[in-house]
């Protein structure tokens, strides 16, 4: 199931059962998949091992994605529903509708998070069920960010535009508030407190404690690559929200899935190059774009230059049904394309 469903499955207009698919598909395109757990990546042997068997490599493309660390958060597992949890996003569906008033805080826990719009999305989809349920009058909704702007991946214009539609739906935006504890009914900041009824989280994220065992992460980091996702070593390469790919000296590339997509494309067009021994062409161009969805089946859509010159290009068209109808578009035809 792709991450983006999370919020349908939120907002009731799918359910987990009907929107999985199954990765085995691959095979049809002749790809053996193995499904086991990756145990250790041995980097001197060029071998990986899983729970049953060791593989040699040529080339080793790394592709883990990150893990959920709400253990860095005391008291956030047991005292909120985590928004990036496939186990919590049903849970978030009934909560929200059995609320009947009070207060919803939704808290960013950790830097970096996959997705930067998504939590954003997030509250703006709950905004909308409560207004169906005809509660929303009733309930306020509060967002907690460590950082001082809504996406600062997207730039201040961005940040504004989310702001004002948050605004426009009710849903008070606080910056600069680093979450460093969770209780029953109370989230506490470095500098100061906040109560709620409902707390949503986004927690933080670790890169996969194999990446970290054999070397490629440093331990709270995620593999550092540049465009060409090579790592320090031959023929190993990291692609997705496993890696780290500097733009400036504050920018990385935001973790999402369309640029996980690119980054995918330029490695294996660099392999195929490489074993037809042809000179290595492709670069990561850093285009790309995300839906953010307002509710009511209405989308706008950030757009993405990360490498546009002189500095990155962000901007956000404004929200229709257009924009709501591509991006059931982008999930039909990954879908079809990959599995
Ligand atoms: C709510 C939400 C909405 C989103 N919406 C969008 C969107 O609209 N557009 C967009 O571009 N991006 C979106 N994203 C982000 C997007 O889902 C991710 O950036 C993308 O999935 C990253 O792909 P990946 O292949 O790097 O990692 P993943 O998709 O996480 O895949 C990594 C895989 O590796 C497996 N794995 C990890 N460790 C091991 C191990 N030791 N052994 C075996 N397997 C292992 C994992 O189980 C997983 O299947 C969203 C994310 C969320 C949470």
């Amino acid at each position: 199931m792709m991450d983006l469903v999370k919020l349908w499955i939120i907002t009731g207009s799918r359910e987990f059962e009907t929107s999985k698919r199954s990765l085995e598909n691959v095979t049809k395109k002749g790809i053996e998949f193995i499904n086991e757990n990756v145990t250790k990546i041995d980097l001197q042997n060029k071998i990986v091992r899983t729970s049953y068997r060791r593989l040699h490599y040529d080339y080793l493309i790394i592709a883990l994605g990150v893990e959920l660390a709400p253990e860095q958060i005391p008291g956030l597992k047991e005292n909120s529903l985590v928004l990036y949890d496939l186990n919590d996003v049903p849970k978030i569906r009934d909560t929200i509708r059995q609320l009947k008033s009070g207060k919803i805080a939704m808290a960013i826990t950790g830097l970096p998070y996959k997705c930067p719009p998504a939590p954003y999305e997030a509250a703006l989809l709950i905004r909308s069920v409560l207004e169906e349920a005809g509660t929303s009058s009733s309930i306020q909704m509060d967002f907690y960010s460590p950082t001082p702007i809504t996406l600062p991946a997207g730039g201040p214009q961005i940040s504004e535009d989310i702001l004002q539609i948050l605004k426009s739906k009710n849903i008070e935006f606080h910056g600069n508030h680093k979450t460093v504890s969770v209780e029953q009914n109370k989230i506490k900041f470095e500098s100061g407190e906040a109560d709620f009824d409902v707390l949503i989280t986004v927690p933080p994220h670790k890169a996969p404690f194999v990446v970290v065992d054999c070397g490629l992460a440093q331990p709270g980091k995620f593999i550092e690559v540049d465009r060409s996702c090579k790592t320090k070593h031959d023929r190993v390469y990291a692609i997705g929200d496993v890696n780290q790919i500097m733009v400036t000296d504050k920018l990385a590339v935001p973790k999402a899935g369309i640029f996980a997509e690119g980054e995918g494309i330029t490695v294996a067009r660099n392999i195929a190059s490489q074993i037809k021994k042809e000179q290595e062409s492709s670069t990561f161009d850093g285009k790309g774009g995300c839906y953010l969805e307002t509710g009511k089946r209405a989308a706008g859509y950030i757009r993405v230059d990360m490498y546009a010159d002189p500095s990155p290009v962000t901007e956000l068209k404004s929200p229709s049904p257009d924009y709501f109808s591509e991006k059931e578009k982008f999930e039909k035809e990954r879908l079809e394309k990959w599995l």
